[in-house]
């Protein structure tokens, strides 16, 4: 059946040091258009993040009364700290058009597709573990602690990777960031998404 709606919602989602923040950075510069999903976390904020630009900073009384208001449209701890997405702007986007990025885990993707199915779901992969390790640990944003939890996790968020339509190898971030464009570029062109009344104006029936 083809979609009602004209909006994109795209999760990327991959374990810590993936780089998942690099490409929707980048995917953000080349698109002015797209959009990006700012969630809600109670982690602290990094010397280079600002508030409302890579997360809303709130404390745990703050996250608990948005999740009981149902502000997010889902919200999960991952590693140490919750996080949530707001539901609001991602219906803007399904009703306006446009192309909105979700940088979220693997729980979140899969609440996400559940509530949104035609959600394109991308799973970006390092090129290996040894690499994912090494890129983990030389951003140098995370303590001893923090990284082993991330790493650990990291491994069994690997193993989910086929659940998602499709899988980037991050090993070069240009061809990595072009895979993922093409991805989100060319999808409307999927037989299920053209709406029917567009396919009669061309050749006088709905076809199928
Ligand atoms: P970080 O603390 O490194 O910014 O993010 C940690 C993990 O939380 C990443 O895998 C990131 O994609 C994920 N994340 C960020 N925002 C959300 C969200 O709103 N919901 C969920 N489920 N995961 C999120």
């Amino acid at each position: 059946m083809a979609s009602s709606a004209k909006g994109k919602i795209v999760i990327i989602s991959s374990p810590s040091g993936g780089g998942k923040s690099s490409i929707c950075r980048m995917l953000l510069q080349r698109n002015p258009g797209w959009r990006f999903s700012i969630s809600y976390t109670t982690r602290s904020r990094r010397p280079d993040e600002q508030h409302g630009r890579e997360y809303y900073f709130v404390d745990n009384a703050e996250f608990d009364r948005l999740a009981r208001e149902d502000y997010f449209a889902e919200h999960c701890k991952v590693h140490l700290y919750q996080y949530g997405t707001p539901r609001g702007p991602l219906e803007a986007v399904l009703a306006d058009g446009g192309v909105m990025l979700l940088d979220i885990d693997v729980q979140g993707a899969e609440k996400i597709k559940t509530i949104y199915p035609e959600a394109i779901t991308i799973f970006i992969l390092p090129p290996s573990i040894p690499a994912l390790r090494s890129r983990l640990s030389t951003r140098g944003t995370e303590t001893q602690e923090q990284l082993q939890v991330r790493f650990e996790n990291a491994k069994n968020e690997l193993k989910l990777w086929a659940k998602f339509e499709y899988a980037v190898i991050n090993e070069n971030l240009e061809t990595a960031i072009n895979e993922v464009e093409s991805v989100i570029v060319s999808h409307h062109c999927r037989t299920d998404r053209i709406p029917p009344e567009q396919i009669k104006n061309i050749i006088g029936y709905e076809g199928v």
